[in-house]
């Protein structure tokens, strides 16, 4: 079922996605060599604590952890653990939040050290691929505009998106109908109405799209090896656009930072 927040629903969001936006702010300065995945997935608990909001992940389908934690070739639903992080590396940080019942959902892919040319163009072709996506996300457009929108940008830049892995419908629980696809047909399907939540997620496989899923049961691997990124916002459908909700103002940046 595919709902509509009302004024105060989408309130209690904006608070869970600044609580996330304030876990990815708190993260920043970690994001350096020698760090372990785990102290990443500390931080951001204690972030999301602090705020009076439980991470979302955690116990979700059975995830021990507060976030994902997915380093180079591990797409998503990277397990925190003792891996110190290294100068090349990449890490794409999966943040939820629930604040009063409400989620918040946000990835965002991060450098560490010196990282090659390569794979900073992996990272900025994902990025802009939200953004490219997002451009369609207004009442009145199909959610398939926004999918067919998201994989002819990556995959014209030579990138992959990988079939078993969208984004979804958000709100009083973390994974909601319509599924939101990287890739497929515009004009399609579920048409988009205003104070529809929505987390709008590219992931991106440099190389082939097939994807595995490792031993641990949870990390979704590229088959080839090759790097990976991924971000993610969660917004609320207006009549002209979309609104940001996994975000925090300039000011609140400054008093936090
Ligand atoms: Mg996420
Ligand atoms: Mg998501």
């Amino acid at each position: 079922m595919i709902t509509t927040k009302s004024t105060r629903e989408i309130e209690y969001m904006k608070e869970a996605g600044r609580i996330v936006a304030l876990a990815h702010e708190a993260i920043k300065p970690y994001m350096r060599e020698g760090v372990t995945t785990k102290k990443i997935n500390e931080i951001c608990e204690k972030t999301i604590l602090k705020h009076h909001a439980t991470p979302s992940f955690k116990g979700l389908y059975g995830f021990s952890a507060a976030v994902c934690t997915s380093v180079n070739s591990t797409l998503i639903h990277g397990i925190p653990s003792e891996y110190k992080l290294k100068s090349g590396d990449i890490i794409s940080v999966d943040i939820g939040a629930c604040f009063n019942g409400y989620h918040g959902d946000s990835a965002w892919t991060y450098a560490i050290g010196d990282v090659d040319e390569k794979t900073l163009d992996l990272m900025k072709v994902t990025h802009d691929a939200l953004f490219v996506g997002l451009a369609y996300a207004k009442a009145g457009n199909h959610v398939s505009d926004i999918s067919h929108a998201i994989g002819e940008y990556v995959m014209s830049h030579g990138y992959s998106v990988p079939s078993d892995y969208t984004g979804h419908g958000i709100g009083t629980s973390v994974h909601e109908d319509p599924t939101v696809p990287n890739f497929g047909p515009a004009g399609r399907g579920v048409i988009l109405k205003e104070g529809m939540t929505i987390a709008v997620e590219p992931m991106v496989i440099a190389g082939k799209p097939q994807t595995r899923v490792l031993s641990d049961t949870w990390s979704v691997v590229a088959k080839d090896g090759s790097n990976t990124a991924h971000y993610e916002h969660t917004v609320v459908i207006r009549k002209d656009g979309y609104e940001i909700l996994t975000t925090i103002n300039k000011e609140e940046l400054q008093k936090n930072g």
